[in-house]
């Protein structure tokens, strides 16, 4: 088939499309924008569901991390959303990569393919990062995301979805995909070392799933909700601990046999969060920080050096985590769709928005669904 006979679809695809917009902090407004082309190595997606996730909400009211041209994205016309899932419309000139038709969930970062990150496969951590001239792309952050109708994807940025799975789980294939890369390729988790996840919150909760999934033993969750502690129970964890009722530290130590783990994936941000992971931890343990403080906070370094502890921290979904995601995902090795707990419209994303925001009826996963499938 060539080239031209493939673009040629028969997909009815318009010349514009809704799409959120955001003007100054908190400012979204729904307007009709053109739909985008696809350049060399890049399809247009149809968005068929967006997931909201904490950092839209950081981006619409701080801007930061998304980042325009080395700017803030307040009135660039920049269009937020970045965990979302659809279905190929449209192939750019060489992509034999996917077809029409074909269901497919991001990643976020394409990198720009340029700079020595990405060229180590450090694409999320890409020193390019926010400079679309200079070949960047993370949609929601520096491109245009999925809060709209339609998206551009670098082929690069995709991973199949499989046919039995529902367009509301497939928007979690990115953040059980962020967990992932915490835990394999960064945080080198092997069958048989302890786990603990601090805070239930999407990607605590997917890291219970994807610990479990990697032979982790035990897995521990720890966090103040005992309903959000159930789900975890439900997707793979061993022992939940309500921090409330039992310090945490005791409570690792006293599940261990007063030895510890061997790794933490701190998803809570709370201040004393990366103390009291240092005192989970054995010896030589690894910790990886998902989530931050919004202030400085006090760390008992000594305590981490003298116990020759690992602490790094995470950035998205990199080396390729997502397709390691979605690969557990399509093998139902955990329930990822129990965090999806509300769904909205396209035109009511204000009201998804606050649903994630102000966590009404104990929102973790809301779902936007564009309706044009
Ligand atoms: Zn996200
Ligand atoms: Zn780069």
């Amino acid at each position: 088939m060539t080239v031209s006979a493939r673009v040629s679809n028969e997909f009815q695809i318009p010349k514009s499309m809704k799409a959120w917009v955001l003007g100054g902090p908190e400012e979204l407004s729904m307007v009709e924008k053109p739909v985008p082309e696809p350049g060399p190595a890049e399809v247009l997606v149809r968005i068929d569901a967006v997931a909201i996730c904490a950092t839209d909400l950081e981006v619409i009211s701080h801007g930061m991390p998304a980042m325009i041209e080395g700017e803030l994205p307040f009135n660039k016309g920049f269009t937020p959303g970045h965990e979302y899932m659809g279905t190929v419309v449209k192939l750019g000139p060489t992509v034999d990569e996917f077809q029409l038709g074909d269901r497919i969930a991001v990643e976020i970062h394409a990198g720009c393919g340029r700079c020595p990150r990405c060229r180590e496969g450090m694409y999320t951590s890409c020193l390019n990062y926010g400079f679309h001239s200079r070949g960047h792309r993370a949609n929601g952050f520096s491109t245009d995301g999925g809060f709209a109708e339609y998206a551009v994807n670098h082929v690069n940025t995709m991973v199949h979805v499989p046919n039995e799975m529902s367009d509301e789980e497939a928007t979690l294939i990115v953040t059980a995909g962020t967990a992932m890369y915490g835990l394999d390729v960064l945080g080198g988790v092997i069958a048989g070392e302890g786990v603990v996840v601090i805070g239930p919150g999407p990607i605590g909760l997917m890291g219970v799933g994807v610990a479990k999934a990697l032979g982790a033993q035990p897995v521990i969750l720890t966090g103040t909700r005992d309903r959000r502690l159930e789900m975890g129970k439900r997707l793979g964890a061993d022992f939940v601990v309500n921090v409330n009722q039992e310090d945490a530290v005791a409570a690792v130590r006293r599940i261990t046999g007063g030895k510890g783990v061997q790794y933490v994936l701190e998803c809570s941000g709370a201040p004393n969060a990366l103390n009291e992971a240092a005192r989970m931890v054995n010896r030589g343990g690894r910790i990886c920080l998902a989530a931050f403080p919004h202030e400085a906070v006090s760390v008992d370094l000594a305590y981490i050096v003298r116990n020759n502890i690992y602490v790094f921290g995470i950035r998205g979904e990199g080396k390729s985590a997502t397709h390691r995601a979605a690969a557990l995902m399509t093998q139902r090795k955990f329930d990822a769709k129990l965090i999806h707990t509300h769904t909205f419209g396209l035109s009511d994303l204000p009201e998804a928005l606050r649903y994630a925001r102000d966590r009404v009826e104990d929102a973790i996963k809301v779902v936007v669904k564009t309706g044009s499938a």
